[in-house]
């Protein structure tokens, strides 16, 4: 019974590290609210940016596309699971990316974890933004390829990295496009500039950019940047377009090794088409509703100004991604208590996933919220400042 001492032993270490991590099973209250059974929580937690994900029109185009190809795909895309919606939907993503191709993946996890398994072949090097994503570095294992960090959109450190690395290997340069802990952004224009110069690769993982950033919420890179500046492209679905799944979009034969080489492609299931078909509804809405995108802007302002006046420490972010970076993890870990006897649902969040020292709340805006509930949360927060006070963080 080895196998089971050793599971009790590491979940003692979480325990005794204070390190636990739990789930809350929640109901879908109208107006951004949900409720955990004892009582009723604003969400402030989530990433649906829009407000799509309780969009009553993305659930019909979900019912109806169940209804058109069945609840389930039935078979990965290789066998029988590549429906037509699953085809119109890739075609909708090139278009919407300013890409030749794109290829859907179930989420955007197995999308990185396919594409960096497939990229680092070849004694492929990896140079990856310190605060890149999980799935990323995960990917980068996977493929077992030699990775390096650079510190967190320091290019200068990447340029020093990349002349001193070996040139007669294939190189890649890995980035969020917004940092999903920090919510600032990627200098796509400086890291395409660098890696055209070092004949690099690189890879834009921009699941929180795409629907929110740049002119009709194409994302940190979409048509401005073309398949030449940021080869590999990867969007989830799953965020601001309020579905799931993901895609890498890119040149055609960048899609063609993904559909031949990417095991997380190849040997999983497609995803149900009615998410597709939901998908698909989400991009007419980003069309159609360019407000959304200018409600959950003046959002951020708004929070933004409000935290100034009370002097949070908040990170230099314009993305709906608002950290207030309380440092101490046991000091995150009691205001997000706290807040939620207040009836606020927001993330706190602590090491492994940012660095120790770097525990924040994760507090995310939506174009669905309204100015009342971001006061309501910035009273709750003025409360617990004075009760509970943050130390000073480094500007940033
Ligand atoms: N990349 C980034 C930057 C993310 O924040 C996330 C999700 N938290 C993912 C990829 C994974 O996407 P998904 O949830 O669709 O698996």
């Amino acid at each position: 019974m080895m196998w089971r001492q050793q599971i009790e032993r590491r979940l003692r270490q979480q325990r005794e590290r204070r390190l636990w991590r739990q789930r809350l099973p929640l109901s879908l209250l109208p107006d951004q609210r949900v409720s955990d059974g004892r009582q009723t929580l604003c969400d402030f937690a989530g990433n649906d940016y829009l407000g799509l994900a309780r969009d009553p029109r993305l659930a019909e185009a979900q019912a109806e596309g169940a209804r058109r190809y069945g609840a389930g795909s039935g078979a990965s895309h290789l066998v029988s699971g590549h429906l037509e919606a699953h085809h119109i939907l890739e075609e909708r993503l090139a278009a919407l990316t300013g890409r030749p191709r794109a290829l859907l993946f179930s989420t955007g996890y197995m999308a990185n974890l396919g594409t960096l398994q497939m990229l680092c072949t070849d004694g492929m090097q990896v140079y990856h933004d310190r605060l890149n994503h999980a799935s990323l570095l995960d990917g980068t294992h996977v493929g077992e390829a030699r990775s390096r960090r650079f510190h967190h959109r320091d290019y200068d450190d990447l340029e020093r990295l990349l002349a001193r690395s070996r040139s007669d290997v294939p190189r890649l340069v890995v980035s969020d496009g917004v940092f999903s802990m920090d919510g600032d952004i990627a200098d796509i224009a400086s890291l395409a500039t660098t890696c055209t110069r070092f004949d690099a690769c690189l890879m834009i993982d921009d699941a929180h950019g795409i629907g929110v950033i740049g002119e009709n919420g194409s994302g940190c890179v979409g048509p401005r940047f073309g398949p030449d500046q940021v080869p590999v492209l990867v969007g989830t679905l799953g965020k601001a377009l309020g579905s799931a799944g993901a895609f890498v979009a890119g040149e055609g034969d960048l899609i063609e090794a993904l559909i031949q080489f990417a095991r997380p492609y190849i040997y999983t299931t497609a995803q149900p088409p009615g998410v597709a078909c939901a998908t698909l509804r989400a991009l007419d809405i980003l069309d159609q509703e360019p407000e959304r995108r200018h409600r959950l802007y003046e959002n951020i302002r708004y929070w933004r100004s409000g935290a100034d006046q009370l002097g949070l420490p908040l990170i230099s972010s314009l993305s709906p991604i608002q950290p207030v970076l309380l440092r101490d993890s046991q000091r995150v870990m009691h205001w997000g208590r706290s807040l939620r006897e207040s009836g606020f649902l927001v993330g706190a969040i602590r090491e492994p996933t940012v660095p120790k020292g770097q525990a924040r709340l994760r507090v995310t805006l939506s174009a669905a919220h309204t100015q009342a509930q971001i006061d309501a949360l910035l009273d709750a927060l003025a409360r617990l400042a004075v009760t509970a006070p943050f130390e000073e963080a480094p500007a940033t």
